[in-house]
């Protein structure tokens, strides 16, 4: 696409997702279907390095529900779980999941070829992000009669503290005591150092290409961003997510130098706050290139970018990385979050989305917006909206409000 503006240029490295993602989800009905192979469902920030240690092929039904979103058709759906008994307005990731199953269908069949999501052997989360998560699963436990077991950390937490990093790692013992019962295998410590490695090595790639929109202009847009965090999520603890970012950073870099932006003729910088309005990125991603806005930051894309593992006790990196997440924060710590990632990125002004049915991301509440607002001095939009169901959404009222919103920041400007 083109605009007065300028051409798009697309990121190369998009046609390697394609090829990783087909391959990951065929890989994963493969396994489904081998007795020798064993599938675990687990939380995105869950712990999913125990399970790849143990020899679990994981699988990440998030990715479904913001699949689910991004095709469009979660508003179909999840009349179907609200059919048998879940609410209208809790997650609708999880009600557009649940609704696809009962429809038996999923865009899986469409993109790959294959049935739909893995029939799970045992369902793992941590409710570092919501306790949501673990009613999703129990939905499937008891269809599949798979164990659901995980962890329930401290939540809201200010500083982490040792005391915190200490019951968190205790949790993941007692996790990893029930798997092994269950399946009779023994965790490896030695195999589980080497997955956080590789996972901690993939997060911290993944940072710096996030960081490849410090630069003015912007390599990389969060609309991008939302498309190319699959490897982190999917398959970190993996060689594949490595040398994806490896070749993703290398492209990236290769515009910082060259100055070229994600958004031709770059005049304003906006950070999103909260979750992505899947069935809406790519008319949001458009409307932004055509105001030659580039969203250069998120907190949803930095959800991934954990603290680097430094070989040590890899149960106590997992404990910690998984309790410092910012969705597990207070209030406090997440401002200061935000203020810092509005200087270190040169955010002309922050959007914050209000996804009704996500509570836990949605931090326009309880007065953030505003108290940001004072602190940074930019100015400050909050729209409506939902990660998948449509019936909250208004492309009408939401566009306009944001052609007026950098109508704001060019005043604010001048
Ligand atoms: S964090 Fe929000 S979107 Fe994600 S599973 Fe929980 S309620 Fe759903």
């Amino acid at each position: 696409m083109s605009t007065a503006a300028g051409k798009r240029v697309k990121i190369k490295a998009q046609k390697r997702l394609g090829e990783l993602m087909r391959e990951h989800f065929v890989d994963l009905d493969a396994a489904a279907g081998d007795p020798s192979r064993k599938v675990a469902w687990c939380t995105s920030v869950g712990p999913c390095e125990i399970l790849t240690a143990m020899g679990f092929e994981v699988y990440f039904p998030e990715n479904h529900g913001a699949l689910l979103g991004a095709r469009r058709v979660s508003h179909e759906l999840i009349p179907r779980a609200v059919g048998i008994g879940y609410g209208a307005e809790s997650c609708s990731y999880m009600t557009s999941d649940i609704g696809s199953t009962l429809a038996g269908v999923s865009p899986l069949q469409e993109a790959f070829g294959i049935a739909g999501p893995p029939t799970p052997e045992v369902l793992v989360y941590n409710t570092n992000q919501c306790r949501e998560v673990q009613d999703w699963w129990g939905f499937y436990g008891r269809r599949d009669g798979a164990p659901v077991m995980g962890i329930c950390p401290p939540t809201h937490v200010g500083e982490v503290t040792a005391e915190h990093v200490s019951f968190v790692r205790g949790e993941l013992e007692r996790l990893v005591g029930s798997i092994e019962e269950r399946f009779g295998t023994k965790l490896d410590l030695d195999r589980l150092r080497e997955v956080v490695a590789l996972s901690s090595q993939a997060s911290a790639l993944w940072r710096r290409v996030l960081d490849t929109a410090r630069a003015h202009p912007a390599a990389m847009t969060f609309f991008d961003g939302v498309i190319h965090m699959a490897p982190v999520i999917l398959m970190r603890g993996s060689h594949k997510a490595i040398e994806y970012y490896e070749a993703l950073l290398a492209e990236l870099n290769e515009r910082v130098t060259e100055g070229v932006g994600a958004v031709p003729d770059e005049r304003f910088r906006i950070y999103w706050e909260g979750m992505p309005i899947w069935p809406k990125v790519r008319e949001l991603a458009e409307k932004f290139y055509d105001l030659r806005t580039v969203v250069a930051a998120s907190t949803y894309c930095n959800s991934w970018a954990f603290e680097e593992f430094d070989g040590g006790d890899p149960l106590e990196w997992m404990a910690r990385t998984s309790t410092e997440i910012f969705i597990n924060r207070d209030e406090e710590t997440k401002q200061k979050f935000l203020v810092e990632m509005l200087d270190g990125f040169g955010i002309d002004g922050a959007i914050f989305h209000n996804a009704r049915t996500c509570p836990n991301n949605t931090n326009s509440r309880f007065g953030m917006a505003q108290r940001i607002r004072e602190e940074s001095k930019l100015p400050v939009l909050v729209i409506d909206g939902d990660l998948s169901d449509l019936r909250f959404f208004s492309t009408a009222q939401t566009m306009t409000n944001i052609e007026a919103f950098v109508e704001q920041l060019a005043e604010y400007r001048r």
